[in-house]
This record gives structure tokens, C-alpha cells and sequence, in this order.
């Protein structure tokens, strides 16, 4: 489902969970959440122009600049309909910030979370850490 979400414009950040521990219940909403976004019409009509050309192609057309073939319209057009269901009640599990305290600046800090590292809002300390894909 991530590269399917990635083509479709969803920020890489937003597709790697905080490491930590969850709550059983924060995880079964999140799962809900992202289970009816894997049943909806939306995903579907991603899936189905995603899957018409190989992964190989997509990138090969990102690299030769090539754009506005029939299958890119109405990717984007279909993706259009799928990041709005993304960003609709999204579960704080795929949200990129938390607040904690930073052992740099021992400010409790909102830390805003990328794909391989984490940053202080406060200080901007920066820390580098392994990602937990989907
Ligand atoms: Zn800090």
C-alpha cells in the first residue's frame, strides 16, 4: 500500500509510524482507518491505474521527465480523491509530530519526525533513528 500512497502524493513522513508503544486501542483505530481507505472506490481507482504500468515505469517516466501521458492525468486525477480521504480524520499514528522532552535543550518540545530522524522544535537538535515502515 505505501509505494500505491507515495505515487499518489502522500508525503514519505507520513508514511512512517512514530517508533513507540502504542496503545492497543490507538492501533485498532489506525488499522480501522487505514482499512477503510484500503476498501474505498478512491484506492481502488488508484490501484487500478497504478497497476496498469510496471513501478519501473512510473519511475522511469519521473526520470526522463516525461509527463502528461493518458495513465499520469488520471493518476493525478485519482489521486486527488484519495488524499482527501488521507487527510480526513487521519489517526495521530500517521501524523509526523509529538511532543516530548528533548535531551538536548530538556525542553518538552514538539519533535517533528522524517523518515530517519527526528528534530526539536525547540533547539533543533537533530536525532538520527531507524524508521518503522508500514
Ligand atoms: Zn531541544
Amino acid at each position: 500500500m505505501k509505494p500505491l500512497l507515495r505515487a499518489a502524493g502522500v508525503p514519505d513522513h507520513q508514511l512512517d509510524i512514530v517508533p513507540r508503544e502504542y496503545k492497543t486501542k490507538t492501533l485498532a483505530v489506525a488499522f480501522d482507518w487505514l482499512h477503510d481507505i484500503y476498501l474505498s472506490n478512491e484506492h481502488d481507482k488508484v490501484v487500478k491505474i497504478w497497476t496498469s504500468v510496471t513501478p519501473e515505469v512510473w519511475e522511469n517516466y519521473k526520470l526522463l521527465g516525461v509527463e502528461n501521458l493518458t495513465e499520469q492525468r488520471l493518476l493525478l486525477v485519482a489521486s486527488k480523491g484519495l488524499i482527501k480521504l488521507w487527510k480526513n480524520k487521519r489517526p495521530r499514528l500517521f501524523i509526523n509530530r509529538q511532543t516530548e522532552i528533548c535531551e538536548n535543550c530538556e525542553e518538552k518540545a514538539v519533535f517533528t519526525y522524517k523518515n530517519n530522524y527526528k528534530q526539536c522544535g525547540y533547539c533543533g537538535e537533530i536525532y538520527e533513528q531507524e524508521s518503522d515502515n508500514i
